[in-house]
């Protein structure tokens, strides 16, 4: 078939009886409806599918044309005005109250999606801004404010973000008087979408801002100081609401993303909310034991190293971890002892050495015989 197969998209057998058709699209409509599946395209491309075949099915006479192969529905959809296709470009589906039938209860699943007026329209957004900011390992233990320079949109301060001329006003749009949609009933559903003369604001100005042509934006480049909270993982993501870019009159800024790499550290290493640090210990100290000078986030601590140290020995040092981001507290510092071997050895030591393989009393390998 040249086209959809409504069928299959509700998952039926040519053969549905009207029941059927109408049980499998209130079952599918209600998984995928957009207010189900906020910010989920996939799912939105479903459901207008949904939403066609069952605008076809449920209508003997499409669908009888249907079935016959009279109707081919590519990727146009099934005529014209059957607009699903924009459904990602600010249109809202309503329900028509006289087709609902009884499919009125999916009404009180979708609540804000009312008939005709019930939702006017959803806020407008000023576009999100992303960007990313690399910090030092200390910076992450304890929290730094970044100044960000970021080329965007901004209000313009002319007119304050109304597009007007200073001293002139606005006036209300006169194909949606002020709503800013409007609305268009299409079989099952109605749309309302961004009223085409007002850009969706409610409003038109007729004597437009001479700093930013009643755009009401100006770019240019906006100095935002951002709060890293410490403690923040390498590679974390911080949303700051509000501080992306304004949009157009009428309209709430965006949000600004902001990505924190975390420069590694000379000798520090996270894991978790734990640092650690690798302690090279000489075969002398890690056999007699010692006291060694540990750097930590807080300064130096002493560090008792018992004798009969193991290679890779941990020891914790409670809350000299990194900061807990959410919650209170620090991790833990794990010190991690490692014995040292020579490399090179000078000849006093060389002679003290053979002399301790002498009176070495043991076989480390006893076990492998
Ligand atoms: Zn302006
Ligand atoms: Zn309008």
């Amino acid at each position: 078939m040249n086209g959809k197969d409504y069928y299959k998209i509700l998952g039926l057998n040519k053969g549905a009886s009207e029941k059927e058709i109408k049980d499998a699209y209130r079952r599918l409509a209600r998984k995928y409806h957009p207010d189900a599946n906020p910010n989920n395209k996939e799912a939105e491309e479903k459901f207008k599918d949904i939403a066609e075949a069952y605008e076809v099915l449920s209508d003997p006479e499409k669908r009888r044309k249907y079935d016959a192969g009279e109707m081919f529905f590519g990727a146009g959809g099934p005529g014209p005005g059957f607009g699903f296709r924009d459904f990602g470009g600010g249109r809202t589906y309503t329900f028509r109250s006289g087709d609902l039938g009884d499919l009125g209860d999916l009404f009180d699943l979708f609540g804000g999606l009312g008939m005709g007026s019930g939702r006017a329209r959803r806020p407008r957004k000023g576009k999100d801004v992303r960007t990313s900011v690399q910090i030092s390992f200390e910076d992450m233990l304890r929290g730094v404010t970044i100044p960000l320079s970021l080329v965007m949109n901004s209000t313009c301060s002319t007119c304050g973000g109304s597009g007007a001329k200073p001293g002139t006003i606005p006036k209300t749009c006169p194909q949606c008087q002020g709503r800013g949609t409007i609305s268009q009933d299409q079989g099952l559903f109605a749309f309302s979408r961004p009223c085409p003369q007002c850009g969706g604001s409610g409003k038109i100005v007729e004597h437009p801002c001479p700093t930013c042509r009643g755009r009401g934006l100006v770019e240019g480049t906006k100095k935002i100081n951002v709060k890293i909270p410490a403690g923040i993982k390498d590679g974390g993501n911080l949303r700051f609401a509000g501080k992306g870019e304004a949009g157009p009159p009428g309209s709430v800024p965006g949000d600004l993303y902001v990505t924190v790499n975390v420069a590694p550290h000379k000798y520090f290493r996270r894991v978790n909310s734990d640092i650690y640090l690798d302690l090279p210990l000489t075969f002398a100290e890690a056999a007699l034991g010692t006291t060694v000078d540990v750097p930590t986030i807080d300064g130096k601590v002493k560090l008792k190293i018992p004798a009969g140290t193991q290679e890779g020995r941990k020891f914790r040092l409670k809350g000299k971890g990194a900061p807990h981001v959410k919650g209170k507290g620090n991790g833990n510092m794990i010190v991690v002892a490692h014995v040292d071997i020579p490399k090179k050895l000078s000849p006093k030591e060389r002679e003290l050495i053979e002399k301790l393989r002498e009176y070495t009393s043991y076989n480390p390998r006893a076990y492998l015989e």
